[in-house]
């Protein structure tokens, strides 16, 4: 998603002092919320994202809407949070919303007193939970252990992130803000108590645009120390890297989680045409790079059949890794929390550097969930607005995201009955798993002319589903190719076959760690299509190896 509206050169040229209020760094679910919130509030915001918006923890994350049940017992404030945004979102991104309902499941392996405990957990923290007949959800869910004892019925469901940083960027443009991907900030200059200018670096051209903004707000996730690093300040993370797995079919339409105390492998997540096992928990140095072994696959697995007994007989389609942007305040920060609960939560930390640092116009926000971004956008833009003296109250539960229809959620069969209603017939299908026609790419890369294949999978979800991108990565890079002829280029194929080459890099990386059995025999049938029928080996030669990208773990 290329979405630089604005010439950036020109913002550096002008060199104006204040042409936006505030910089916002990083395009994840939280920064797209955050510059929402201020957009809204009238503060000229700027959103900058060093890749595509949502490649970061948010484009890696599990898809879980939580309805706070997996908090009820540990962590009653995280989980009345998380059902009070869940209520919340449904209200204003439906679309972004498949309502999939939750099943928290007794095994035989759960403990007694937990699943005793557990509605009355849920009452107390507000979270709907109603138990439902063991036979009711053996019905529904056929894959589950049929040796289950109790089930409680929740309000969770699956989220798009994607979609959903988009309406909220699409809503702080209306407002006058803007967001630009592919910059990276690489530098902020400080005056004393003030940072008084930022430097971006287009990771594309290598162009530098120096502005200067009256605040900075740091949603940087897993990267937030990085960034406080470059005026001289510690904010400490504790990148937790979990694993997730992708099966090639919806084993199970509800999300099924075990009725215990959160662990690895206890969480089956449906998504669009796929279902995801997560997750795990391991503490890593650099967010920037991990890797995901064949033991984590083989541990998920095992932990996966105490749920869906056949779990091992399923196809795997890949795995993928995100980093949680785990902080960890020092002593006087929590001290200083426990007088002021506004200031810290369990679920979500909202750092004044001011207070904290001695420079004034910045702050960061860390730790969350994905279910709960716009109220760590409010929180956070709360104390900006106090700091600016701004008095606008915050609008965003209250407005419903453009782009978004009341009430009408994700419904997975969509695409083929919208294009029904339109009359049906050859729909030009380009991937058959997630029903992406010509027109909708088309139209997708109207909107985003520099998207690369890997920007159109976010955007459409070509190359998502069950084949992986293996039937439909050449048909939507001809397309690419054929629209840059029409523009005029001349190195078509060249541009082609850089969009396969791309795309297939990335999507491989997450297929290694689980090839093995039907999923080995579809990768050598896949690397038959490319590398016997399109050579796609001979480009590789021309390619730079980037050892980096080895060793971090793949994306959704
Ligand atoms: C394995 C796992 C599973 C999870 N599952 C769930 C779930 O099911 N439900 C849920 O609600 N939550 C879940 N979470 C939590 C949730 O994903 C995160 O809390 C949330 O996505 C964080 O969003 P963010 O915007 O704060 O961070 P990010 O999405 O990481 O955004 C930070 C951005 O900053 C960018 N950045 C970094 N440095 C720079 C720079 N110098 N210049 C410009 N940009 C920069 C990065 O590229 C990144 O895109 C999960 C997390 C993990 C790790």
């Amino acid at each position: 998603m290329q979405d630089t509206t604005e010439d950036q050169s020109e913002v550096s040229r002008m060199g104006e002092a204040h042409a936006y209020d505030v910089l916002v760094v990083g395009g994840g679910a939280t920064g797209a919320g955050v510059l929402r919130d201020l957009a809204r509030r009238g503060l000229r915001t700027l959103l900058v994202e060093r890749g595509d918006f949502g490649t970061g923890t948010t484009g890696r994350y599990h898809g879980l809407l939580h309805s706070g049940g997996r908090y009820v017992a540990k962590d009653a404030l995280a989980a009345r949070e998380c059902i009070s945004e869940n209520r919340i979102l449904r209200r204003i991104a439906p679309a972004s919303i498949e309502d999939t309902g939750g099943y928290f499941v007794a095994t035989p392996s759960d403990p007694d007193d937990y699943v005793a405990g557990f509605q009355a957990a849920c009452i107390a923290a507000d979270v709907d939970c109603e138990e439902i007949p063991v036979a009711e959800a053996l019905r529904r869910e056929p894959a589950l252990n049929p040796r289950i004892r109790r089930v409680f019925k929740l309000p969770d469901g699956s989220v798009e992130p994607w979609q959903l940083i988009e309406s909220n960027i699409a809503d702080a443009r209306v407002h006058g803000s803007d967001a630009w991907s592919y910059q990276r900030l690489v530098g902020m200059e400080r005056d004393g108590a003030r940072i008084v200018a930022a430097t971006l670096r287009d990771e594309r051209s290598g162009s530098l645009t120096r502005i200067t903004p009256r605040f900075v707000v740091s949603c940087a996730g897993a990267w937030s120390g990085q960034i406080a690093a470059m005026v001289n300040v510690t904010v400490t993370m504790h990148p937790g890297k979990g694993t997730m797995l992708i099966f090639n079919q919806r084993m199970t339409d509800t999300v099924i989680n075990r009725c215990h105390k959160s662990s690895d492998g206890d969480i089956m997540v449906p998504v669009h045409t796929v279902a995801i096992l997560g997750t795990t928990e391991q503490r890593v140095e650099d967010p920037d790079r991990y890797e995901i072994t064949r033991e984590e696959v083989a541990a998920l697995i095992a932990q996966g059949e105490v749920l869906f007994p056949d779990l091992a007989k399923m196809r795997l389609l890949r795995a993928y890794a995100g980093v949680r942007p785990l902080y960890q305040p020092p002593a006087e920060v929590t001290a200083a929390a426990l007088k002021d609960g506004r200031q810290i939560s369990r679920a979500h930390t909202v750092l004044d550097h001011g207070a904290m640092d001695g420079i004034e116009n910045f702050v960061t926000i860390v730790g969350g969930k994905l279910t709960t971004f716009r109220r760590m956008a409010e929180d956070t833009v709360d104390m900006v607005c106090g700091k600016l003296g701004v008095t606008e109250p915050c609008t965003t539960a209250d407005e419903i995201l453009p782009g978004q229809v009341p009430g009408k959620t994700y419904w997975l069969g969509h695409r083929l009955a919208d294009h029904e209603a339109e009359g049906g017939g050859d729909a030009a299908l380009l991937c058959e798993c997630e029903f992406v026609t010509r027109p909708q790419l088309d139209a997708f890369l109207d909107r985003h002319p520099d998207a690369s294949l890997d920007d159109v999978r976010r955007g459409t979800r070509v190359g998502m589903g069950p084949c992986q991108g293996g039937f439909c990565t050449f048909r939507a890079a001809g397309v690419v190719g054929e629209r840059a002829g029409h523009a005029g280029a001349t190195d078509v194929a060249e541009q082609a076959d850089r969009a396969i080459l791309g795309f297939l890099r990335e999507r491989f990386k997450g297929t290694r760690p689980i090839a093995a059995g039907r999923q080995l025999q579809e990768q050598w049938m896949i690397s038959g299509v490319y590398e016997g029928g399109l050579g796609v080996e001979s480009l590789i030669e021309h390619e730079t190896p980037d050892a980096s990208r080895e060793v971090v773990g793949a994306q959704r």
